[in-house]
């Protein structure tokens, strides 16, 4: 099947497996994979590293926006091992990934100028087309035109155990009880706040992967493609 060189947007609550579903198709179909929330994530470690957040996320919001606006350089570089997050030359990809960047990026990304930083950014990436994006927002504020929209949901519990396990793989000793509240905390944060808040696309389909293989979404998203686009040779 030949897919047309559109946007897929992937939305949905903290660990549902966005950016697996994302990266999988993104590979089955060359699209490129964009994974805004590791923009977010990157601001955030940018401005605890530089001393503009304390403990209890309060945000020195004129450094930050000073520093944003002097162009601050996250990218993204695409290897054979995969979309890496950078600062500068640096690659954070391993660094944003931990549960202390995780406890301070929603109040982060719910601050507007953070928001229009990272939009601008995406909006750049995705430039040449053919891309699939994860995020809370894509659908709804960054592609609103996108041509496929999916909104990710799956059960508390599962998400939580996925989220835990992907720290144990990496190295880290985390609490489950902690990895649940952080979820917690993100979806309501990401939710309610003000500038773009995480809901579902009137036109997004709903996947809840909670008892789904990795091969049954994959063969979900070639049901939804083959219906949108027939299949094409
Ligand atoms: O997708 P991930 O869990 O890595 O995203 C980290 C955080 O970044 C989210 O909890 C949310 O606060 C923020 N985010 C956002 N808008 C997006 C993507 C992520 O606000 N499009």
């Amino acid at each position: 099947m030949i897919i047309p060189d559109i946007t897929i947007a992937v939305d949905g609550y903290s660990a549902t497996g966005k950016s697996t579903f994302a990266k999988l198709v993104a590979k089955e179909f060359a699209f490129l994979y964009l994974d805004s929330g590791a923009m977010y994530r990157a601001v955030t470690l940018f401005a605890q590293e530089n001393g503009m957040i304390d403990a209890d996320a309060n945000i020195d919001l004129d450094a930050l926006k000073a520093a944003l606006d002097k162009g601050l350089d996250i990218h993204f570089e695409h290897t054979e091992d995969g979309c890496k997050t950078f600062i500068g030359e640096r690659c954070v990809e391993k660094d944003i990934r931990t549960m202390g960047v995780s406890s301070q990026v929603s109040p982060v990304s719910a601050v507007a100028f953070v928001r229009n930083f990272v939009d601008d950014k995406l909006h750049q990436f995705s430039a040449a087309g053919r891309v699939i994006m994860d995020g809370r927002d894509i659908g709804t504020t960054v592609f609103p035109n996108a041509e496929v929209k999916i909104f990710m949901t799956a059960r508390p519990e599962v998400r939580a155990q996925r989220r835990f396990d992907e720290l144990v793989m990496k190295g880290e000793n985390p609490d489950m009880e902690e990895v649940m509240k952080n979820l917690q905390e993100r979806d309501y944060i990401d939710s309610h706040r003000e500038v773009s808040p995480l809901s579902r696309a009137a036109d997004a389909y709903v996947m809840d992967n909670s008892d789904m293989t990795l091969h049954e979404e994959t063969v979900w998203m070639l049901g939804l493609l083959q219906g949108k686009f027939g299949i094409l040779e």
